[in-house]
């Protein structure tokens, strides 16, 4: 794949320094306390569904129901527990806050209707733009969880059926006894500059057009989060790349994947796209980025991807938006 497979070398880039001395934020969290030590603990648990102040939010097909405020905020639609559809073989335990507030989603076949019509179902690519760190960080937990619980009803050594446990983080065999927990898949995506500081970044076959974003791949069995960083722009768009740095993770929960954020340098920037994955890719100054995306012709990366935060972060600051005419 690549002959310079030294990670110890990190070179600088040629460039501006852009980004030398701004953080990537990838990784915030909303202060929830997973609290994991009590997911065993059935009356702890109890105790806790009961307590007045406890908050429960319904998830279904990874969705839940958001609401705008007045002072502008959305936040996700949370109810005491005794105004909760009970239901306690989909119950998950997510954790406590700072003040002690102790946080349950619920899955269920569908989301509870409401009278006042200002709720409104969301899935996360929404909601994770408009909600706080805290709702967030709910949400994905709830989502991740209810994702995993879906696709794993039978024991994937006997094929009985398995029963949830550990407050939704655990499924049990009742026939050989196996217990299976919640699989995360890892992806790597990563931002490949040359050594002229352009970024690299390509087109998947099946995106709008114009849009163009970061390459990225799963990580196979037994390989390394650098082995895969290489593998994947050598196949997705016959770049070799040398220093690899580590950015920032993004759970992403579509189904089950947690993406692992990498800053990469190519040693050979002339480009062969695969042509199944990945149709076009193309070296981008900040500059060509700007005028292509002012005029319209690229669509970058938006929301709550960590690929917009990974081209930001070369970018050294916020992307512009495209000029509508
Ligand atoms: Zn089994």
């Amino acid at each position: 794949m690549t002959a310079s497979t030294s990670t110890a070398r990190h070179d600088q880039p040629a460039g501006r320094q852009h980004t030398a001395d701004r953080p990537i934020s990838l990784t915030a969290t909303g202060g929830i306390d997973r609290a994991s030590h009590h997911r065993l603990d059935e009356a702890w648990l109890a105790a806790a569904w009961s307590h007045p102040t406890t908050r429960v939010f319904v998830v279904s097909g990874g969705q839940a129901l958001i609401e705008d405020k007045e002072d502008g905020t959305t936040e996700l639609v949370m109810m005491p527990s005794f105004d909760a559809p009970f239901t306690e073989a989909h119950r998950y335990f997510l954790g406590v806050d700072e003040d002690g507030v102790r946080y349950f989603a619920l899955q269920k076949d569908s989301l509870p209707g409401r009278l006042d019509d200002i709720a409104r179902p969301a899935g996360l690519r929404e909601a994770g733009v408009l909600l706080s760190d805290r709702d967030s960080e709910l949400l994905v937990h709830a989502v991740g969880l209810e994702n995993w619980q879906r696709t794993h009803r039978f024991c994937s050594r006997c094929g009985e059926r398995t029963v949830i446990a550990a407050a939704g983080h655990v499924r049990r065999c009742p026939a050989c006894g196996a217990e299976h927990y919640p699989r995360t898949d890892p992806a790597v995506i990563m931002l490949v500059t040359d050594d002229q500081d352009r970024a690299l970044l390509g087109r998947q076959v099946h995106w709008p057009e114009g849009r163009f974003s970061t390459l990225a791949g799963f990580v196979e069995p037994g390989e390394s989060l650098e082995a895969a960083v290489r593998r994947e722009v050598a196949e997705e768009a016959g770049v070799s790349v040398g220093p690899v740095s580590y950015v920032g993770s993004q759970p992403w929960p579509f189904p089950s994947s947690l993406m692992l954020g990498f800053m990469a340098r190519a040693t050979s920037p002339a480009i062969q796209v695969d042509g199944e994955e990945i149709e076009e890719a193309r070296w981008f100054s900040r500059e060509d980025l700007r005028a292509a995306i002012e005029s319209g012709e690229v669509l970058p990366p938006s929301g709550i991807s960590i690929a917009a935060r990974l081209v930001e972060h070369w970018y050294g600051e916020p992307l512009p938006h495209p000029h509508r005419s």
